[in-house]
């Protein structure tokens, strides 16, 4: 599933190629995705320009010229991709853009989301209102990081899969960050302290950064609209290498399960 590098790497190319362009024309295959895309969709976009593009934890958002703002999310399979072949029946949503780039929104799973919404209606919105912080604002840090987990008794490493505390991480960036930070994924989250908080948030930035800077991470089937996969699965340190050897240590990687998800960490270096 794309997580916040990912996402912003996809939100980026799409902004690179069309901001300031109109939507010439979609076109629509399917009736709904994970919810029943709008009726008046087309009549509503076609012929409107693409003002702006931003990302809110893992939706993306095409702001419009006529106040409204198209709600993008990928889901588990959800891809967009510039011009090339038509993708066959998986390929749902087609955006013909001014310039002559065509926009292919293909999700095998159909669990993406395309949701129609005034600009003024944003931010109390279902989808976005009960979200957490993003880790790349300047409001993120330590401090701040400290007081979301105020209480908790949860794992650190559940804790960050928590949208309503800190949006946009995922498996694979909790793992890396904990891993980072030197703390071990099974502390308790309302027990970290000043310090461990302080490190895992800088851990959590920098490890995101990387991950854009790499053009995301590409398992299974991830890649940027320009096709081209990203790299930072290389980069891994600890997601997926149960049993390899530490980087850091050389001692064994682990991997245990952790509210229903597996968790990679290095019990030598993370305490
Ligand atoms: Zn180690």
């Amino acid at each position: 599933m794309p997580e916040l590098p990912e996402v912003e790497t996809t939100m980026r190319a799409l902004a690179a190629r069309l901001r300031g362009r109109r939507i010439l024309r979609l076109e629509r295959r399917v009736e709904r995705l994970r919810s029943p895309l709008p009726p008046d969709l087309e009549r509503k976009v076609n012929g409107r320009r693409m003002v702006d593009f931003s990302r809110r934890a893992k939706y993306i958002l095409i702001h419009l010229d006529n106040s409204d703002s198209l709600l993008l999310h990928l889901g588990m399979s959800g891809r967009l991709l510039f011009d090339g072949a038509p993708r066959g029946r998986h390929e749902h949503l087609t955006f013909f853009c001014e310039g002559g780039t065509v926009l292919r929104f293909v999700d095998p799973r159909r669990f993406g989301l395309l949701l129609l919404i005034p600009e003024r209606d944003l931010d109390g919105h279902p989808r976005l209102a009960g979200l957490g912080v993003e880790p790349l604002s300047p409001a993120f840090d330590g401090t701040r990081l400290e007081a979301l987990l105020a209480g908790r008794r949860c794992s650190i490493k559940t804790a960050l899969l928590d949208q309503r505390l800190v949006v946009g991480i995922g498996n694979i960036y909790a793992c890396e960050a904990l891993f980072r930070a030197g703390i071990s994924p099974r502390r308790r989250a309302g027990l970290l302290g000043p310090r461990r908080c302080a490190r895992l948030a800088r851990a959590i930035v920098a490890v995101l950064e990387e991950a854009i800077a790499a053009g995301g991470s590409s398992l299974r089937d991830y890649v940027g609209a320009d096709g081209q996969a990203g790299s930072f699965q290389n980069d891994f340190r600890v997601y997926g290498r149960e049993g390899e050897a530490c980087r850091r240590c050389g001692g064994m990687v682990r991997r245990i399960v952790q509210g229903g998800r597996a968790t990679f960490f290095c019990p030598a270096c993370q305490r």
